[in-house]
Formats: structure tokens, C-alpha cells, sequence
């Protein structure tokens, strides 16, 4: 059952305040999460690659460093003379977080500027996933490569899965937000929106209304996600069925709830699961995420998995 998963966007480096004015390193993104988690809960003959582009410079050496000692592969990874990763800083104010980011020129912006790498990267994926931040950061043409290259794996029977991941801040404009997450979703198979995002960008009155929208644009498998209310899924010509959150005995930090659901979600899938099976899973996971700090949680502080 050997295989591959290719998860392609940006991996910021990441600034939190720690003890004493200190600030403490390290590397975030929706995408890498997801492929950080679909790592951990992959069959170990699946391979993770991470698709991105970097600099040449030392942010960017001990980024790929970072990444390939959580197990995610960087060989396909662009390197760019004279660009730099994106920052971002965390704020704690009162137990409340705020964000600064400093990715305007990151490198990140051109993952998609070479074409024949970028297909040869999907060529070699049996899964591939990116995210509505993913197109957020691209320049329109860029946009157009990707969903292109998306819509020929999609074609050619590859699972394609799109979390829409809708920031509002990273786009100049609402219609073209809304235009490019649709385009997303209709290149993709799989679509794992938040139920919130979507109520408050599409209008939709109900979780269904989001299941029948992202449908109604050609994923044949969709599965929302919200929040304490659990996650409901409709796959291909399966019914429509409801799974449960997991409980969390204390929020802790509710970073990465989505993303550790979307990576452990696609790995068990991938590893033969029922999806009402892995969407149990993946609520366990991410509820075990958010009961400890940070984007990516140590192994051993999330569930066993009983099924390898
Ligand atoms: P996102 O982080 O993308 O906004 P959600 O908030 O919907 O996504 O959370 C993703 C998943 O994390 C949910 O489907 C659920 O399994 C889990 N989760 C989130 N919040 C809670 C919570 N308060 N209690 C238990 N599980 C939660």
C-alpha cells in the first residue's frame, strides 16, 4: 500500500515570546502542519514531501534542516538566491494571541514560478494537498499554474485535497478571494473547509449548505469541520454522516486544530480507513492538539494509533 503525499504552500519561521523577554524559534504553516501530522499517521512506506520555494541563506538551510528532522522530505523544494523565508511573530497579551507577519517578499510567493518542477513534484504524489493560504500568496498567473497542475492531477485520478483556509487579510479583494477558493475547490476531489470561515465569507446558513456548495463545484468528497460541534462528511456516494469532537479537558492553544485534523485525516484515509473511522481519528488528534501549546505537537503527546 506504499505511496506518496505532497503537501504544497508556505512554512514561515515563527517568533514566540518565551521566559524573560526571550524569543523562542520556530517554523509554522497550514501546509507543513498538515504534512507534519500526515507524518505521523502515515504507514512508514508512504512518503511526506513539502513543496515550497526557500532562499539559499541560512533561515532557509535550518528550515529544510527542521523539516526533514520531522521526517517530511525537502528535496523537491525550490531554493532561491536572494529571498528569504516568511516571519511571523506571536503576541500573548492577557492569554489572548495576536499575530504580526513579515511575508510580503518571502520566498514562498514563487513556489509556483517553475512550472516542470512543480508538475514533476504532483506527478510523483499519489495525494496532494494545498490550501486556500497556498493560492492566497500567489500572483494571479501563478494562481493559474497551480490550479492547473491541480486540475491535471485531479484528471489523471490522484486524490486532490483543498482546505479554502479563508484569511481575509491575505487578499486585496473579497470577490477575488471568494473567486480563487471556488476555483480551488473545483480542482480539487477532496474539500476540507471550516464551517465558521465559510458562514461568515459564503453566507452559508448550515454546515450542509457548505457540503452541497463545494459539491455543487465538483469535489466528490467534502468533510467539515467545526470546531466542539465535531465534523461532518459526505464522501462520493456515501451518505452524509456526522462524527463528534473529541473532548479537550483544557484549551490550551487552538492553533493548528484543523490542520492536525486535515493531516491525520488524509493519512488515515490514505492508509485504507473508513472515512467515518479516520474522521475519529483525526478528532482525537486534533483535540490532543489543542490541549498543548503550539502548531506541532510531539508524537507522544497524541494518541496512540492503534490501527498500525
Ligand atoms: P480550524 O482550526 O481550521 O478553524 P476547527 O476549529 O473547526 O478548525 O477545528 C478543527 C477540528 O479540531 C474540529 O473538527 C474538531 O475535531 C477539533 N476541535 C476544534 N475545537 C474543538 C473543541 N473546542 N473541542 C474539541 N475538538 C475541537
Amino acid at each position: 500500500m506504499k505511496g506518496s503525499m505532497l503537501s504544497i504552500g508556505e512554512c514561515m519561521v515563527e517568533l514566540m515570546q518565551a521566559e524573560g523577554g526571550m524569543l523562542r524559534k520556530g517554523y509554522a504553516g497550514d501546509t507543513f502542519n498538515t504534512a507534519y501530522y500526515a507524518r505521523l499517521f502515515l504507514p512508514a512506506d508512504w512518503t511526506v514531501d513539502y513543496f515550497t520555494a526557500v532562499g539559499t541563506d541560512v533561515v532557509s538551510d535550518e528550515m529544510l534542516a527542521f523539516m526533514e528532522d520531522t521526517g517530511v522530505r525537502t528535496a523537491r523544494i525550490r531554493r532561491l538566491e536572494g529571498l528569504m523565508p516568511g516571519l511571523y511573530m506571536i503576541h500573548l497579551k492577557d492569554g489572548e494571541r495576536s499575530f504580526s507577519y513579515w511575508r510580503s517578499t518571502s520566498a514562498a510567493k514563487r513556489l509556483a514560478d517553475d512550472p516542470d518542477r512543480l508538475r514533476s513534484a504532483i506527478e510523483a504524489a499519489d495525494v496532494v494537498f494545498f490550501s486556500g493560504i497556498t493560492l492566497a500568496i500567489l500572483a494571479p498567473d501563478a494562481v493559474e499554474t497551480l490550479l492547473s497542475e491541480m486540475r491535471r492531477a485531479k484528471a489523471g485520478g490522484k486524490r486532490v485535497a483543498f482546505d479554502p483556509n479563508i484569511r481575509p487579510r491575505l487578499w486585496d479583494d473579497a470577490a477575488r478571494m471568494r473567486a480563487t477558493i471556488e476555483a480551488g475547490a473545483r480542482a480539487a476531489t477532496m474539500v476540507l473547509p471550516s464551517y465558521d470561515d465559510e458562514a461568515a465569507h459564503f453566507g452559508d446558513a448550515s454546515v450542509g449548505a457548505t457540503i452541497e456548495r463545494y459539491r455543487a463545484l465538483g469535489a466528490e468528497d467534502v468533510a467539515v469541520k467545526d470546531g466542539a460541534n465535531g465534523v461532518t462528511l459526505e464522501f462520493g456516494k456515501e451518505a452524509r454522516l456526522h462524527v463528534p469532537a473529541a473532548p479537550v479537558s483544557r484549551i490550551v492553544d487552538t492553533t493548528s486544530a484543523g490542520d492536525s485534523f486535515n493531516g491525520s485525516f488524509l493519512a488515515r484515509l490514505a492508509a485504507g480507513d473508513r472515512p467515518a473511522d479516520a474522521a475519529a481519528f483525526a478528532a482525537r488528534v486534533a483535540a490532543a492538539v489543542i490541549g498543548h501549546h503550539g502548531a506541532l505537537v510531539e508524537r507522544k503527546k497524541l494518541p496512540a494509533d492503534s490501527m498500525m
